[in-house]
């Protein structure tokens, strides 16, 4: 599948996405991890996107691009992808486009994944995050917590509280959400391409993906 997560912060983009690679080898592709690991090592990229990120702004359209269209090229892709927190502004979608239209790929459709506002703050400022570049595993100290607390199920690194998750960080990344990123909801309502669900937890969510791409 070729698909699209749409969704605040805390919406459930990342968990949806690594459901639906199960279903079918599907890669996800998030902006937010690959970002992350580049801040992490240290490289060019990641000490141009270190201060936006650090903020809750959002990174240059052009950094993200330059990303993308080596991303969407790499073999992986050829079984289908999950974009997860791209694209987040109009300029980015119109790019997508454009770049999807060269390289002969068609999207089936992009998901809007509505949760309520008071349920996306509750979780954000719950999230802990695996600290290792690589693995990036996400808990939740109600809901989902690491069975030793601080260390990562997965790979043992540490869980920590991510920088751009500050009360004040949140509610920033919010506001520009809602500015820069929710208007791709009628972007993609008039590409025709867009299927809103509403839901509760991500489960309802991937079902509702996989009826809608006749998969269940
Ligand atoms: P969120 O939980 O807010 O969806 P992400 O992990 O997707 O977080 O992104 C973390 C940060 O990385 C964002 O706040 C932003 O600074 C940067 N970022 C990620 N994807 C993009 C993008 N497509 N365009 C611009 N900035 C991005
Ligand atoms: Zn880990």
């Amino acid at each position: 599948m070729k698909l699209i997560l749409l969704g605040a912060p805390g919406a459930g983009k990342g968990t949806v996405a690594k459901l639906l690679t199960a279903i079918d080898g599907s890669v996800q592709i998030s902006t937010g991890d690959i970002l992350r690991g580049a801040v992490q090592a240290g490289t060019d990229l990641g000490k141009e996107a270190e201060g936006f990120m650090k903020r809750g702004d959002l990174v240059p359209d052009s950094l993200i691009m330059g990303i993308m269209e080596k991303r969407l090229q790499e073999p992986d892709c050829e079984k289908g992808f999950l974009l997860d927190g791209f694209p987040r502004t109009i300029p980015q979608a119109e790019a997508l486009k454009e770049l999807l239209a060269k390289l002969n790929i068609t999207l089936d459709m992009a998901v809007d994944i509505q949760v309520p506002r008071d349920v996306i703050l509750d979780r954000l400022c719950t999230r802990r995050t695996c600290e290792n570049p690589e693995c990036q595993a996400i808990y939740n100290v109600k809901s989902n917590p690491p069975q030793k607390e601080g260390i990562c199920d997965k790979c043992g690194s540490r869980v920590i509280q991510r920088e751009d998750e500050t009360e004040e960080a949140i509610s920033h990344r919010l506001a520009t959400y809602n500015e820069k990123t929710a208007p791709l909801i009628g972007f993609y309502e008039k590409e025709g391409l867009l299927f809103s669900v509403e839901a509760l937890n991500s489960d309802a969510v991937v079902n509702g993906v996989k009826e809608k791409l006749g998969l269940s």
